[in-house]
């Protein structure tokens, strides 16, 4: 936000609702949606912080939704400014319209609805020190969020969806980031696209599976490296199984068949980290 011009947005700018049955609620809240988010290229975040995060990172915001006094808030009353200067519309908001929005009983002060971003496939350029994860047919909302949240974590350089995934703008998959959304490039690929992307791959592709041999542990991992991780249902198809240079298995103790999703790509991505990177 910074350089934009401070202070609150002039009189007439915000606009104030206290009805439920508000068109803007309605259509906000329509962002819950997967046919709406799809149809507007637009999500939901909230949280004062992140949001504010968002737009320093130069996110377009369309809306911003506070509840409360702005005059009170300094941060707000910056966030509010910098919406109104870009363009966006700035709505002051009842605490019940705001438990609404959010579907929640005690919701976040600030909701931002941003356009989305997404990378497409052949616009990735891998380069060394690069760590990019692919992740086939992920249904699970939560998973692909805290995945996104720990590729963040490791500074990856982005993640890649491929095939029949599920939205990761999504209320669920964006709360489940915690503001890593915003950090973390997402890019899009259907099965031949991410073929092609791994054809002209230069680094190390190692795909998980659970019948493999090869400990996670003993490859040597070069950059740029892609890793590829299964659905949580079907695991790793053998397409991509094919795609994998190198196939390779987190070895488990007990009765436990396999990790959860999120659990085994945060242990992959650590291991690849302190591998290449020293993390
Ligand atoms: N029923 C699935 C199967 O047979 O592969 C289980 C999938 S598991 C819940 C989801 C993904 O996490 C797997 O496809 C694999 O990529 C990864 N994964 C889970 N546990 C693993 C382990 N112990 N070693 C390697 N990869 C694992």
């Amino acid at each position: 936000m910074s350089g934009e011009r401070r202070g609150p947005p002039p009189p007439g700018a915000v606009k104030q609702i206290t009805s439920l049955a508000n068109p803007i609620v309605k259509d906000i809240r329509g962002l819950a949606l997967a046919k709406n988010r799809k149809a507007s290229g637009l999500f939901v975040a909230e949280g004062l912080k992140l949001v504010a995060d968002a737009v320093e990172a130069g996110w377009h915001i369309r809306t911003l939704v506070h509840a409360g006094n702005v005059g009170s808030q300094p941060l707000v009353s910056r966030l509010a400014a910098a919406t109104h200067a870009r363009g966006g519309t700035v709505l002051s908001v009842s605490e019940a319209v705001l438990a609404k929005i959010s579907r929640r009983d005690n919701p976040q002060t600030v909701i931002g609805v941003f356009e989305q971003r997404l990378t497409p496939a052949a616009a990735i350029k891998p380069a060394t020190g690069d760590v990019w994860i692919a992740l086939e047919a992920v249904r699970d909302p939560g998973n692909l969020g805290t995945i996104i949240r720990t590729a963040d974590a490791v500074g990856a350089a982005g993640v890649i969806l491929v095939g029949d995934t599920v939205d990761p703008f999504s209320t669920e998959a964006v709360r489940a980031t915690m503001g890593s959304i915003f950090a973390v490039p997402l890019a899009r690929a259907s099965a031949a696209e991410f073929a092609a992307l791994a054809a002209r791959w230069g680094g190390t592709i190692v795909g998980t599976h659970l019948a493999a041999t090869a400990d996670y542990r003993a490859v040597d991992y070069r950059t740029p490296v892609l890793l590829v991780m299964g659905g949580e249902q079907a695991g790793l198809t053998d397409v991509a199984a094919k795609i994998a240079r190198t196939l390779v298995k987190i070895p488990m103790a007990g009765k436990a068949d396999s990790l959860n999703l999120a659990v085994a790509t945060a242990c992959m991505l650590f291991e690849i980290k302190r591998a290449v990177l020293k993390l």
